[in-house]
C-alpha cells in the first residue's frame, strides 16, 4: 500500500536514521519486490528519459492549434544577451520549464511526474544542477525524495487537475521538486517538509482552466511558476525558514480545496481564463479550423 503521510516517513527517518531518500527506495523495493540496486536503476531510466526529453527539445516546433511553442529559446535569448533579471541558474530553470511545456503540447515524449500537465516543474530544477556538476547519484536520489512527497499527495489529496484544480498538479509538482531541491543540497528531512508544504500552501486555490481544452494555455507557463517557486521554497528552507503548518496538514488542506472546487475550474475549459472572452474566441476559431480544440484536457 503507498505510503500515507509524511509523519510516517519522518518517524522512518527518526527510528532507524536511514536518509529521507531511502525510505522511499526500500519502500517501493519492498512494494514491488525488487532489489534495492534494481530500484535505482529503474529511477535512473526516469532521470535519462528527461534528459533525453530536455534535449530533443525543437524550438521551431508548434503546437498543432500553433498556441505555444518557442518560447523557451526567447527566454535562452534574453539571458544570452545579458538582459535577463535571473541569473544563471534560474533563467535556465525558466527555460527548460517552458521547453518541457512546450515539447508536452508538441505531442513529444515527456515524463509525466506528476502528470503530463506539469512536467516541466520537476526536470527544470534538476537538469540545471545536473548540467552544472550535481551528482548523478544525487540527482536520482532527490527523484526518490520528490516521488514520496508526491506519493503522499497522490494519497492524501490528488494530482490531477479533473480533481483537485492546478493546485494539483502544479502545485503537487512544485512541491515535490522543492524537496528534491533541498536534497541535492544535503539538507535536511525536515528542511525538506518544509520546502515542500511551503512550496504546496503558495499554490493553494490555483484553479485547472485550460483555453480550449488544450494543455497549453496556461499550462506552459504554470511550469515556469511552480519550478521557481520551487526554487525559491528550498533556498527558504535551506536557510532556515520553517513553515508553521506541517506538510500532512497542507495536503489535506488542498485536497478539501480542490473538492470545494466548482467544477468548472477543474479541467471542464469552462471557467476561469478558458471562459474569458479571448479564451472562448481562441476555442471557436480552433474549432472552426480544425478541430483542434479538444474535450476536456487530457494530463
Ligand atoms: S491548468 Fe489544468 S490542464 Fe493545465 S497544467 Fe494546470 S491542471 Fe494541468
Amino acid at each position: 500500500m503507498a505510503i500515507q503521510s509524511i509523519a510516517s516517513i519522518l518517524d522512518a527517518c527518526a527510528e532507524t536514521g536511514t536518509p529521507f531518500w531511502r525510505v522511499l527506495l526500500q519502500e517501493e523495493a519492498a512494494e514491488q519486490n525488487m532489489l534495492d540496486t534494481d530500484v535505482f536503476d529503474k529511477m535512473d531510466m526516469l532521470w535519462q528519459a528527461m534528459l533525453d526529453a530536455a534535449d530533443s527539445y525543437e524550438p521551431s516546433r508548434k503546437s498543432v492549434s500553433s498556441l505555444v511553442g518557442g518560447d523557451a529559446e526567447k527566454i535562452t535569448a534574453h539571458h544570452a544577451a545579458g538582459e535577463s533579471l535571473c541569473g544563471d541558474y534560474t533563467a535556465a530553470v525558466m527555460a527548460h520549464a517552458i521547453a518541457m511545456g512546450e515539447s508536452n503540447a508538441c505531442m513529444k515524449r515527456i515524463v509525466a511526474a506528476p502528470t503530463a500537465g506539469a512536467c516541466g516543474v520537476i526536470p527544470a530544477v534538476l537538469i540545471p544542477l545536473y548540467r552544472d556538476g550535481t551528482p548523478r547519484k544525487t540527482i536520482i536520489e532527490s527523484l526518490f525524495v520528490s516521488g514520496g512527497v508526491g506519493e503522499v499527495i497522490a494519497a492524501r489529496a490528488s494530482i490531477a487537475g479533473a480533481s483537485g484544480g492546478c493546485q494539483a498538479e502544479i502545485g503537487a509538482a512544485s512541491a515535490m521538486a522543492a524537496a528534491a531541491l533541498v536534497h541535492t543540497r544535503s539538507g535536511s528531512a525536515a528542511q525538506i517538509c518544509d520546502a515542500a508544504a511551503m512550496a504546496l500552501s503558495n499554490l493553494l486555490g490555483l484553479v485547472c482552466d485550460p483555453v480550449a481544452g488544450l494543455v497549453e494555455i496556461p499550462c506552459v507557463k504554470r511550469n515556469v511558476i511552480g519550478a521557481m517557486n520551487a526554487v525559491s521554497c528550498a533556498d527558504m528552507a535551506l536557510a532556515g525558514i520553517t513553515n508553521a503548518i506541517p506538510l500532512d496538514e497542507v495536503i489535506d488542506a488542498m485536497g478539501e480545496v480542490g473538492a470545494a472546487m466548482p467544477p468548472q475550474f477543474r479541467e471542464t475549459a469552462k471557467g476561469g481564463l478558458a471562459a474569458t472572452p479571448t479564451g472562448q474566441a481562441i476555442c471557436r476559431r480552433l474549432t472552426a479550423h480544425d478541430g483542434a480544440a479538444a474535450d476536456p484536457a487530457h494530463t
